[in-house]
């Protein structure tokens, strides 16, 4: 499929490159959702940019099938944004809606690190089993690459191959500061201090791990029409002294 524009939505102030809810774009989404709602494995494409006397045009990849708790992401140097489905494991007690650490360590690697080279890819789309679509987006490309330069890149969470080393939930592994940042918002901040619920108290923690970072996490609820950006809110008392922080829900 072929198709010649993607529509720019504002998006909490910021630009986001969005799969056009109203065109011929959506059919990636909708039916991505669709896979994501019903299907027993996850899926993915990735949407292509070719230039052409200076216009821009798009494609998209085949669709990739993997298991029930991945698949592969088929990128190159032309890739924009790559989007794939987050399916129930029946094997697991609980399986997350939102980006796991794998998602945001890939989209990094593949942004700022020399395997494959993907340089125009800033957005990361996450269809959820439950309805949901997150997006992972890099909006300040400097931040970003401070990000993975100092604290990624060196930190652990790559094998000799490139490949993200991850605890059995997919996510960080459980010796990295990433994992000590999730795991102190998620279980602390988020779950008990807050009362969010796993997912809720899982998204916020991406979000407040992501503070500062150049990467943005939004997300669309189930039959909305806008994305809304998680945003984290640092709590101080009237002497300004630091009391925590909260991220706020897409809701
Ligand atoms: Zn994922």
């Amino acid at each position: 499929m072929r198709y010649n524009s993607l529509a720019v939505s504002r998006v909490s102030k910021s630009k986001l490159n969005l799969l056009d809810s109203a065109g011929n774009n959506s059919v990636n989404l909708d039916m991505l959702i669709e896979k994501a709602m019903s299907g027993t494995v996850e899926y993915s494409i990735t949407v292509e940019e070719t230039t052409f006397d200076g216009v821009p045009s798009y494609t998209q990849t085949e669709l990739e099938e993997g298991n029930v708790n991945s698949v592969a992401m088929i990128t190159s140097g032309r890739s924009k944004t790559t989007l794939h489905t987050h399916v129930k494991n029946p094997a697991k007690g609980h399986t997350f809606t939102g980006p796991s650490g794998n998602d945001l360590l890939v989209l990094l690697k593949q942004h700022y690190g020399d395997l494959p080279p993907s340089k125009k890819l800033n957005d990361s789309y996450m269809l959820a089993y439950d309805g949901s679509v997150y997006v992972l987006h890099i909006y300040d490309n400097a931040a970003a690459q401070l990000f993975f330069d100092n604290l990624v890149a060196t930190g652990g969470y790559y094998d000799s191959s490139g490949n993200p080393i991850l605890n059995s939930e997919n996510h960080f592994a459980d010796d990295t500061r990433l994992f000590e940042y999730y795991d102190y918002a998620y279980e602390k901040l988020y779950k008990e201090i807050w009362g969010y619920s796993k997912d809720d108290a899982h998204d916020a923690a991406m979000a407040y791990i992501l503070r500062g970072s150049g990467v943005k996490l939004l997300k669309r609820m189930p039959e909305q029409e806008e994305f809304k950006q998680y945003d984290t809110e640092t709590l101080t008392t009237p002497k300004g002294k630091v009391k925590g922080v909260k991220s706020t829900k897409c809701k």
